[in-house]
């Protein structure tokens, strides 16, 4: 569904979570090799060493930890390391591994060195974190049988196994799970080159005709986010189809794109008025999370997650210990005169990126 008007109520074009409408497309633009991945080129250049090694010494790869905003890639680089390494991929997420026993049968059913990808790991129980911390150390998972004081534990061998785990917020992680990753990688947000060449690279494995400018047009509104970037060439497809004879051009990106209310960097409805309302209703800060998204009557998350890791990028957002604030560059983005102290960093010049 497609809405141009009272865009508060619709779902938001550039949420970078999974919708149910990419999914179909995401399995065939997904890249299957280290190579085909484009940009995070320092987690590659480091995870080919750690898998060469691996599969030299006929071992498991070690437990890997990815982070970073949601659509970057976590789950599209776990199926391209199990790829590479020549193994099974068993995909699941915390929030569904609701029970102990769930994740004992996952485990139990590993064949060698396979991978088990666990999207939104900081969402395990405790109870299942559990678990987890001998069979990641040892291979070994510990087992209750019976209830009571008859009940008794018995402790039962796993394969060798690589654990993946991916979460938007490392810092929720307890540090007995983080401890034991031995790979540890953070995914940055995409340049605008890297976007284009995604874009470039979608559109191609679509069968879509898309110029540079229209790719790199799309790739600029894109919040560094490929997945993003590949919903709004689909989106964009369908302007290309009904206003010109099918092409992609820059003109028909930027004419498509403003249609869904996303401005010339990518800010949308809810990135405005997060900074509008700091600015207007805040005097441009500092404010408090909680208190800017009951302001603005958003989750609270979703600023954190989703508006925040892309405001900062473009430097419209900082972080103090007292709260959120918009810099002169929001104020002049948003065509809002800032106050004169505006030069001046707005708290005691703690700025925290
Ligand atoms: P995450 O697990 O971080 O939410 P995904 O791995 O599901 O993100 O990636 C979302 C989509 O973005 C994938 O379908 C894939 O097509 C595309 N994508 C992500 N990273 C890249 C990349 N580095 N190169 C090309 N396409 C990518």
């Amino acid at each position: 569904m497609i809405q141009t008007e009272d865009m508060e109520f619709a779902p938001r074009i550039i949420t970078p979570e999974n919708t149910t409408e990419d999914s179909d497309v995401e399995i065939s633009l997904r890249p299957q090799t280290l190579h085909e991945y484009i940009g995070q080129e320092k987690v590659k250049e480091n995870l080919a060493i750690y898998i060469e090694a691996a599969k030299r010494r006929s071992e498991p790869l070690d437990h890997v930890l990815l982070y970073g905003p949601p659509g970057l890639g976590k789950t599209t680089l776990s199926s391209i390391i199990a790829h590479e390494l020549g193994v099974n991929l068993r995909v699941t997420t915390g929030p569904a591994i609701e029970k102990p026993g769930d994740l004992v049968s996952l485990l139990t059913s590993l064949s060698d060195n396979d991978v088990l990808f666990i999207d939104e790991i900081h969402r395990l129980s405790r109870a299942v974190e559990e678990i987890l911390y001998p069979a990641l150390e040892d291979r070994v998972i510990d087992i209750i049988i019976g209830k009571g004081p008859s009940a008794r534990s018995i402790r039962m061998d796993l394969k060798p196994f690589t654990l993946i785990g991916a979460t938007t917020r490392a810092g929720q992680l307890s540090a007995p799970l983080r401890d034991r990753f031995g790979v540890i990688q953070r995914l940055e947000l995409y340049t605008k080159e890297q976007l284009t060449d995604i874009v470039r690279r979608s559109s191609m494995i679509l069968g879509i005709p898309c110029t540079s400018d229209g790719a790199a047009e799309i790739a600029g509104r894109a919040r560094g986010t490929p997945r993003i970037a590949n919903r709004l060439l689909k989106r964009v497809r369908d302007f290309a189809d009904v206003m010109g004879n099918g092409q992609i051009t820059q003109e028909i990106a930027s004419i498509a794109l403003s249609r869904l209310d996303i401005d010339n960097l990518g800010l949308d409805g809810l990135d405005r008025r997060m900074l509008e309302m700091i600015i207007k209703g805040y005097g441009g800060g500092p404010v408090g999370l909680e208190t800017l998204a009951s302001a603005i009557n958003e989750e609270s998350v979703t600023l954190e997650d989703i508006c925040e890791p892309f405001l900062m990028q473009l430097g419209f957002l900082g972080r103090t210990p007292r709260g959120r604030v918009a810099t002169r560059l929001a104020y002049e983005h948003l065509g809002i005169t800032p106050p004169e102290q505006q030069t001046a960093p707005p708290d005691d010049g703690q700025m925290s990126f």
